[in-house]
């Protein structure tokens, strides 16, 4: 199984792609961290695409998909794999269906309005040691600066500031918003409300997965 989260930034999808990873044993895999490990590491992919990450726009589908390609072959990924932030345009949904036809796609949409999107991203801060997600509102850490999990330094991404969010959801509704048309016709969409608590969010979205999985189950059974 393959699960795509779909959704505007800030949607949620980082924080129930790890909520599905603990619970179902699927790895997230995040193609914008994919990305900034690749910034990190200063590797000739990740400096070009650090300037167009900074300004919010779409880093190319030829780089995105290339270190995707790198990534979904683990041993890990056997049983399937959640997706986060991926594809963002319908090219990279074909890329992805041609690249992989081990699994099944299930497409959870998380739906958000933009007010919130510019809340909850505003207010977003990251562990630069473990990359735990926190929101200075809805979940808070005990430190605004200091990371429960493992102690150490928070702190806001580039593309968080203001400015660059607006571009951010511009980019999502030119480019990404064409994927729920695409998922809808493929008859493997769910749309979940995120404009509430992140564990309601959780329960919608183990609500679709269980049902997808028996009915997996019981198809296997009838073969
Ligand atoms: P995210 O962490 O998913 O919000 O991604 C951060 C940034 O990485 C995005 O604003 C894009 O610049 C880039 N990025 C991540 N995933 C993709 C993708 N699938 N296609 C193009 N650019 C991406």
């Amino acid at each position: 199984m393959r699960i795509i989260l779909l959704g505007p930034p800030g949607s949620g999808k980082g924080t129930q792609g790890d909520l599905i990873q603990e619970k179902y044993r699927f790895p997230k895999i995040s193609t914008g961290d994919l990305l900034r490990q690749a910034v990190k590491e200063r590797t000739p992919l990740g400096q070009k695409a650090e300037i167009i990450m900074r300004s919010g726009e779409l880093v190319d589908d030829k780089i995105v998909i290339r270190i995707l390609q790198q990534r979904v072959f683990f041993d890990d990924c056997q049983r399937g794999y959640v997706l986060d932030g991926f594809p963002r345009t319908v090219p990279q949904a074909k890329a992805l269906e041609k690249m992989d036809s081990r699994h099944r796609d299930i497409a959870v949409f998380i739906h958000l309005g933009d007010q919130a999107v510019i809340d909850r991203l505003e207010k977003r801060r990251i562990c630069s040691e473990c990359g735990t997600i926190y929101n200075l509102f809805v979940k808070k850490p005990k430190r605004s600066d200091i990371c429960d999990m493992c102690g150490d330094s928070l702190y806001q991404r580039d593309d968080d500031k203001p400015e660059i969010i607006q571009e951010r959801l511009r980019v999502y509704r030119a480019q990404t918003e064409a994927l729920l048309d695409y998922y809808q016709e493929r008859e493997v969409f769910h749309k979940i409300n995120g404009e509430r608590k992140i564990e309601a969010v959780f329960n919608d979205i183990c609500s679709v997965l269980d049902r997808e999985i028996s009915k997996f189950n019981e198809s296997k059974v009838l073969l």
